[in-house]
């Protein structure tokens, strides 16, 4: 039979124990961020019932249809963690209460004349062949201070996305890589760490693990670009 929600959240929430324990780590730094791509709003709705309140979404028109169904809900908190383009800010500015993936000076601004005050992070690109976007370290000071200089948004740190690989350890190399960039930069918000490898991101400093397939099984259909 297949595991349920709460089956499923409660093996994640002990991976979660374990890996905070091992590093002297308290639950309440990390926030666990159900990433609901490709799945219906009903998906929200269950894991806002066990008391997930952050959620992560990929793609602005697929969140604009769900959004109507979820806003609602007191507390619930919408992440971006997809790639924005900048003809969409306008409406991601609108639909989501944090934006993860900031890669460039430009889309800033551009949330910044949006409607509402936003917290935002930036995605950091730490090699080539990990997600597409992102900014190049070497970018970062500049766009740093260009975030920092709009007032309508509230930077809280780095977010990064390795490449894909079946080994956790893998992972930690970039993981302890975007912990450095954000210390050298006076930033404590890392967003790190996914299903498979999120106890490596743990310990190595990860406020926000971003969680899909441990949470709701395989996405049904492969991910639209
Ligand atoms: C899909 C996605 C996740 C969740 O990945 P899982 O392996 O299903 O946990 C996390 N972060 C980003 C940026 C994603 O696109």
């Amino acid at each position: 039979m297949e595991e349920s929600l709460r089956e499923k959240l409660d093996r994640v929430e002990e991976r979660l124990s374990r890996a905070l324990a091992r590093c002297g780590r308290s639950r309440g730094e990390v926030t666990l961020l159900a990433v609901t791509k490709v799945f219906p709003y009903q998906a929200i709705e269950a894991a806002y019932a066990l008391g997930l309140r952050e959620f992560g979404e990929n793609y602005v028109r697929e969140f604009e249809a769900k959004h109507p169904h979820v806003k609602s809900l007191p507390g619930a908190r919408f992440h971006l963690i997809g790639h924005l383009q900048s003809n969409k800010t306008r409406r991601a500015g609108e639909l989501f209460d944090v934006i993860e993936t900031v890669d460039s000076a430009k889309l800033a601004r551009r949330l910044n004349e949006g409607p509402r005050r936003l917290d935002v992070m930036i995605e950091v690109k730490l090699s080539p062949e990990g997600s597409k976007s992102g900014a190049a370290p070497m970018e970062l000071p500049a766009l740093i201070e260009a975030v920092r200089g709009c007032s309508n948004l509230r930077l809280t740190g780095l977010m990064t996305m390795p490449p894909w690989s079946e080994d956790p350890e893998e992972s930690r190399p970039y993981f302890r890589r975007l912990r450095e960039l954000a210390a050298s930069h006076g930033l404590t918000g890392l967003s790190m760490g996914m299903s498979h490898d999120f106890e490596a991101a743990i310990e190595e400093g990860s406020t926000c693990i971003r969680v899909g397939t441990a949470l709701f099984g395989r996405r049904p259909k492969p991910e639209a670009a």
